[in-house]
């Protein structure tokens, strides 16, 4: 096994990769910028190492300098964590060029599902279902008008290089579509510097779903099972839960089957994530995400897989402990993501420090946090706190956890929006799995 990692990343997924490193004892090294220094992972690594300052750009995304660390560490291998670097397929290259293992999928496999129209067209060759659109660049408005019109509005226009919910927009009819396609390119060259745009049908009431998958270097690829991940703000998630409470055991079957393909097509290892949109019982391709993502707990409690365990014995090498048949689904996990911001306020991130804190525990709580009392939540990234992950041997006793859990969790000094997920936890829709990614547009007098 790996003798000592470094794990490029920051806060509670630092946290979580070192915890799998202890378990298997491979010895840590964490990197930290300026506003990190004090934070829960630095204290847990073996290792520390200042990358410089606060902003992402000079610390965290600044591969240069991480490694020449890894280098003078020794390390072999790196974890990329999520977000930052994990899916930047030059990093790999050039941990691959020092000859150090980075601890994700292959190369070749971050770069075409890092554009999304490349992803798209490489899974619709593959056979797995796909939205109506084009799986081409958007070069001027009287093509996208002609598209539109074949697939029917609304549809919606897309940064195929983007990510975190940024550069999309939603037309719903021909005007809206020319005011749309200049400001989504244009917002897709700032935060992304490509402006590469596509076009595709906007569902208007979808799930999302997504199929967890791992695959090693031998060829051997399975599924977790599936995760509901439709209630997001501003398209990003804020509560997850598995299974989805829509999930039954052929429609897992079909969707796991097509995660599958969609790994296979692509000669994929390491752990990743196939996106699904879901509507009518139909489900189609979103994207996929080459790394480990923030919601895996829910998946490692129904299933038992260690999943960034997993990850780090299949970069060095391993065959998957498992096959398909060994895998089952137990109970139900559901995860809230714990973040500084105000849910009543547009859900503005509100850093700060918390100056007094208390974690909730008892039976069937999981917390992966990064914090702890006294600890500063950074303005730079992102405003997550903490995971609070509940379990049940149902979706109703994850829930009654989960309600019992928030009320012991005290984060004082900054605002939270532990709140807001007690109010969705208590709303008929959530209890029903009414679901869709309007969740909570359609639900705002939970906001206030
Ligand atoms: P990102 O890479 O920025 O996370 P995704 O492609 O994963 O973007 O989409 C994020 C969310 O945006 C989805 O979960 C869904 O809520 C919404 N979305 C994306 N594409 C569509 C679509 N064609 N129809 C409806 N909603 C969509």
């Amino acid at each position: 096994m790996f003798k000592k990692i470094l794990i490029a990343n920051r806060g509670e997924i630092a946290v979580r990769i070192i915890r799998a490193c202890k378990e298997l004892d491979i010895k840590t090294v964490a990197v930290y910028s300026e506003a990190d220094e004090h934070s829960l992972y630095t204290a847990l690594a073996d290792e520390c190492y200042s990358i410089g300052e606060a902003p992402a750009s000079k610390s965290y995304l600044n591969y240069e300098k991480i490694l020449k660390i890894a280098e003078k560490a020794g390390v072999d291998a790196i974890h990329p964590g999520y977000g930052f670097l994990s899916e930047n397929s030059k990093f790999a290259e050039e941990c691959d060029n020092r000859n150090i293992e980075f601890i994700g999928p292959p190369i070749r496999a971050i770069e075409l599902m890092g554009s999304k129209i490349n992803a798209k067209k490489t899974m619709k060759k593959a056979g797995v279902p796909v939205l109506p659109g084009r799986e081409e660049p958007i070069e001027d408005e009287q093509e996208a008008i002609k598209i539109a019109k074949e697939i029917g509005y609304p549809v919606i226009i897309k940064a195929s290089a983007g990510g975190g919910g940024i550069g999309m927009s939603v037309a719903n009819d021909e005007s809206e579509l020319v005011d749309t396609i200049q400001s989504t390119k244009s917002i897709a060259q700032s935060a992304f510097g490509d402006s590469t745009i596509f076009i595709e049908k906007y569902l208007e009431k979808p799930r999302h779903i997504e199929i967890q998958i791992l695959a090693d270097k031998h060829g051997n690829v399975i599924h977790l099972g599936d995760r509901e991940c439709s209630i997001q703000r501003r398209h990003q998630k804020v509560i997850e839960e598995a299974p989805s409470p829509i999930m039954t055991p052929e429609l897992r079957e079909k969707m796991g089957e097509a995660a599958k393909i969609a790994a296979k097509c692509i000669d994929y290892y390491s752990a990743g994530t196939v996106e699904f949109l879901y509507n009518a019982g139909e489900f189609y391709f979103l994207e996929m995400n080459t790394r480990v993502q923030v919601e895996h707990p829910i998946t490692e409690i129904i299933t038992g897989v260690d999943i960034v365990k997993e990850q780090i014995k299949i970069a060095y090498g391993n065959k998957l402990p498992y096959e398909q048949k060994d895998i089952t689904f137990n109970g139900h996990a559901i995860e809230c993501r714990i973040n500084a911001e105000d849910s009543v306020n547009d859900f503005i991130p509100s850093p700060g420090k918390i100056k007094h804190y208390r974690s909730p525990g008892g039976p069937g709580v999981r917390l992966d946090s990064g914090v702890y009392g006294g600890a500063e939540i950074p303005p730079y990234y992102d405003s997550m706190v903490a995971k609070l992950i509940t379990f049940g041997k149902n979706r109703e006793e994850a829930i009654v956890r989960m309600r019992r859990a928030l009320s012991e969790y005290m984060v004082f000094g900054i605002i939270s929006n532990i709140p807001f997920h007690k109010s969705v936890l208590e709303e008929q829709d959530f209890l029903d799995g009414n679901l869709s990614t309007h969740y909570i547009a359609e639900h705002e007098k939970l906001l206030h």
